[in-house]
């Protein structure tokens, strides 16, 4: 029997029912563990390697991707973990020219000087030939523009010059998006934004079915040490329950949000992978099983956006996204390379009617 998504998400890596216990059991609270003095250490003896609360979580997220996961610390701490315990000096690694630009910046700094090179590729393409690629790591959608990529045709080419394909699956999350499925390698994602959605934890994973690379990644994280705590394990856990309904109004949010904003002249640039028209729609339809509640745009200027978010009563002015409530954020603003008046904008779950009409009073008044 293949359960929906809803009740994937409910049950996913919950212990089976016993009388007398939780639902989910709470946070295991434990740096060492008592051990047995005659056999030493079992699978829980110190806290960097291993923890029960943590273990559930993995097994939850693992279903939902497909493949076996580890958690680790933030997103950032399983992107550069995946970096680092897979390429070596002379190694080069393909990364979005359009994704996530603190990887960007990791590539052109500790990367390189380690002695790896980085070549940038747009999501939307053209793809080089990948000989001499050690690794690929895709992005798609990709944060914060939006374009898609084909996983399974750029999987192919990367494996047919032998290269590893790495794809970020943060914005589409597992519900929206089987990366391993599609073909590839690993999966390395960012749970902070939609996966927990409460904006009140970090967190990040890595899932592979490759139990070399899996091997590789553990005992990286058991030696580096980027795990997250037990009470934030805990948290993304109880929070993973909500995550179909959460996607489903983000996305109906976003939907409305996008037919709204492609009305308004004072809009430009717009993009969201789920309108017919956008560049990513074809695709998108064709590989994601539902479209993210982030809409892009442009304001035209910093200050237009500033007046914009100063006169919205529902979007609060945050970095970030994925999380219930409406955020925005002016990407320039943190030295990336956006227009000053771009804006990434993520739908929460509030009211579809109250958050269109908020939108238009403040876009007026903006
Ligand atoms: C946020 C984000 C990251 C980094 O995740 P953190 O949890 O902030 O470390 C990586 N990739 C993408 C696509 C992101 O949006």
């Amino acid at each position: 029997m293949t359960y929906g998504d809803g009740t994937r998400a409910v049950h996913a890596g919950l212990p089976a029912p016993e009388p007398g216990q939780p639902f989910l059991p709470g946070p295991v609270f434990a740096a060492p563990y008592h051990l047995d003095p005659e056999t030493g250490p079992g699978r829980d003896g110190y806290g960097r390697p291993d923890n029960p609360t943590r273990r559930a979580l993995e097994a939850a997220i693992g279903e939902l991707e497909g493949g076996p996961a580890l958690a680790f610390a933030s997103g950032q701490a399983a992107i550069t973990g995946l970096l680092l315990a897979t390429l070596r000096a002379g190694d080069t690694v393909a990364l979005p020219s359009d994704g996530y630009f603190t990887v960007r910046a990791f590539a052109e700094g500790a990367l390189r000087d380690l002695g790896v090179r980085t070549v940038l590729v747009p999501t939307a393409g053209p793809y080089p030939a990948f000989d001499g690629v050690r690794l690929v790591l895709l992005e798609t959608p990709a944060n914060p523009g939006l374009d898609v990529c084909d996983i399974r045709a750029v999987a192919a080419a990367a494996h047919a010059s032998g290269a590893l394909v790495a794809v970020d699956n943060t914005t589409a999350t597992p519900l929206g998006q089987r990366p391993l499925e599609l073909g590839a390698d690993v999966v390395v994602a960012s749970g902070t934004k939609a996966l927990t959605g409460h904006s009140d934890v970090l967190l990040g994973y890595v899932a592979t079915g490759d139990e070399d690379l899996l091997a590789r990644m553990t005992t990286w994280r058991a030696q580096t040490g980027g795990i997250p705590g037990a009470f934030d394990a805990w948290l993304a856990h109880r929070s993973l329950a909500t995550l179909d309904l959460r996607l489903a109004r983000q996305s109906a949010n976003a939907d409305a949000v996008a037919r709204l904003l492609a009305d308004r002249t004072d809009v430009t640039g717009l993009r969201w992978p789920g309108l017919p028209g956008d560049p990513s729609y074809a695709l998108a339809r064709a590989q994601m099983r539902r479209i993210p509640g982030v809409v892009s745009f442009d304001l035209g200027g910093a200050e237009r956006v500033a007046r914009f978010l100063a006169a919205s009563r529902l979007v609060f002015a945050a970095t970030s996204f994925g999380g219930v409530h409406t955020s925005a954020d002016r990407r320039a603003q943190w030295g990336d390379d956006t227009a000053p008046g771009f804006v990434r904008l993520s739908c929460g779950i509030e009211d579809t009617a109250d958050l269109l009409a908020d939108l238009t009073d403040a876009l007026d008044a903006a």
